[in-house]
């Protein structure tokens, strides 16, 4: 069987077990979404947000791509946080980068010619390496220095979002965490507690 048969087989499997478990699973989920998080996350394989935080489905609003960014003149993600912030009313918004980010490394590198996108999209993360470079270079390796440098990344897009007139001005202003996913434990750290403006901070 081929991969996409394999898993549509999977989907027929999962929605019968689901079903089985919890006779009014679907009737509930169909009635509409009230998530209280919005995760922004990496697109890598590796970290899927619901997976490693037992979360179900309609538990969170996401949004991933290249190393967890957020740019502000990016509609696709403004528009995912207007939304998740104004309509759905989510009480949390969490930035999740992850170690051995590869979207990071590409930042340490120079650009490929073949990428042409992905060094436009990573371009704001070449600058915030420039920024921090005597900090990166205290590490000694590579790896060292891609975590690093993916921890100073989370912490940059957190205090992008809380720059938000969408998230400044709601009432009450969502909290913005900043978490870190290792590959090597499976572990979440924090780098970043939950606090927007003048909330009080609490993780
Ligand atoms: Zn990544």
């Amino acid at each position: 069987m081929n991969l996409p048969r394999q898993m549509l087989a999977a989907n027929a499997e999962w929605a019968e077990e689901t079903l089985a478990r919890d006779p009014l699973f679907f009737k509930e989920l169909s009635q509409g979404q009230n998530p209280q998080v919005l995760w922004i996350g990496c697109s890598d394989s590796r970290v899927p947000a619901e997976t490693i935080t037992h979360c179900q489905p309609g538990d969170l609003f996401v949004h991933r791509n290249i190393a967890n960014l957020f740019p502000p003149d990016d509609d696709n993600c403004a528009s995912v946080l207007e939304y998740a912030v104004r309509v759905l009313k989510v009480g949390h918004v969490i930035v999740c980068g992850h170690y051995g980010c590869g979207g990071v490394r590409a930042a340490l590198l120079p650009p490929s010619p073949e990428l042409p996108h992905v060094n436009r999209r990573i371009a704001p993360l070449c600058a915030l390496a420039q920024m921090h470079r005597h900090e990166l270079d205290v590490h000694a390796s590579e790896d060292g220095r891609i975590n690093r440098l993916a921890e100073l990344n989370v912490l940059e897009q957190v205090q992008r979002l809380r720059d938000t007139a969408i998230v400044r001005e709601s009432r009450p202003a969502p909290l913005v965490h900043g978490w870190i996913f290792s590959l090597d434990d499976g572990r979440i750290n924090v780098v970043a507690s939950g606090y927007s403006g003048d909330e009080p901070a609490s993780a």
